[in-house]
């Protein structure tokens, strides 16, 4: 199942319009509100500086969460640079466990890892690529949050293709993807989550892209999805530039 190629961009333009509108807005009218309540409670003939400094912490984390929004935004139109260092795969794959762990656990979920030996290096950013397993993983876990009929299990693999690309696919035993959603998974905002952003397999596929890899998603032939990153090894990094 091919991703799908960029929508129109006027359709996207809507689409980014009506996403900050939505995502941006109510923090910023919510940092206004909290803001004049603050005021009213130092303007007050005995000023409470307790409830004036809860109103300041709200409007803190409030200004945290847009802030968020925006840089999210930001790095799917505009990727930061690469800080491309010689990795180990499996490396990344041991890396990111820790912080996927709760989440594991939280959803009953049994975690394998299938990490083939020997596995040349490639040339890659720890901290994007690490972001694309953790993005993939999770949205695995959340892919099986309602299956209660057969086993939830996330089966991470690495392996090395013909023609020089690394292989790390993450495997679910929950949803798949509907054929009429196929098309449309990594194209940003795309999501079919309630509070979803549609915003992390965009990033992923944006961060792979600027490796020279690919990302692919299909269904499994059980059940489940398989999203698959395959990345150049060195070498072919090398040879392409
Ligand atoms: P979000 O998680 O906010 O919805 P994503 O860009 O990560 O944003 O995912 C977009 C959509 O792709 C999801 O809403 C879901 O419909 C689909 N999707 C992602 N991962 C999986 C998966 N492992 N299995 C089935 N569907 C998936």
């Amino acid at each position: 199942m091919p991703h799908s190629e960029n929508a129109d961009p006027i359709i996207q333009l809507g689409q980014l319009s009506a996403y900050i509108a939505h995502e941006v807005n109510q923090p910023l009218g919510a940092i206004v509100t909290h803001g004049e309540a603050c005021l009213r409670w130092l303007n007050r003939e005995t000023p409470a500086y307790e409830e004036a400094a809860a109103s300041v912490q709200n409007i803190i984390g409030l200004g945290l969460r847009a802030s968020e929004i925006v840089r999210s935004i930001c790095s799917l139109a505009t990727p930061s640079a690469l800080q491309a260092t010689r990795l180990e795969l499996n490396d990344l794959v041991h890396d990111v466990m820790p912080l996927v762990r709760h989440d594991v656990s939280n959803h009953s979920v049994s975690l394998r890892l299938r990490l083939a030996r020997g596995l040349p290096p490639l040339l890659g950013d720890r901290v994007q690529l690490q972001q694309v397993f953790i993005n993939l993983i999770l949205n695995g876990i959340q892919a099986m949050a309602d299956i209660d009929d057969r086993p939830r299990e996330l089966l991470i693999e690495s392996c090395m293709e013909t023609g020089g690309f690394l292989i790390v696919s993450v495997r679910d035993t929950g949803t798949g993807i509907a054929p009429e959603h196929a098309y449309r998974l990594f194209d940003a905002f795309f999501t079919t989550k309630r509070g979803g952003k549609g915003i992390g397999l965009a990033m992923c596929r944006s961060i792979i892209e600027a490796h020279g890899g690919i990302i692919l998603a299909f269904n499994n032939a059980g059940h489940g999805a398989t999203f698959q990153c395959r990345l150049p090894v060195i070498e072919a990094t090398a040879t392409a530039e």
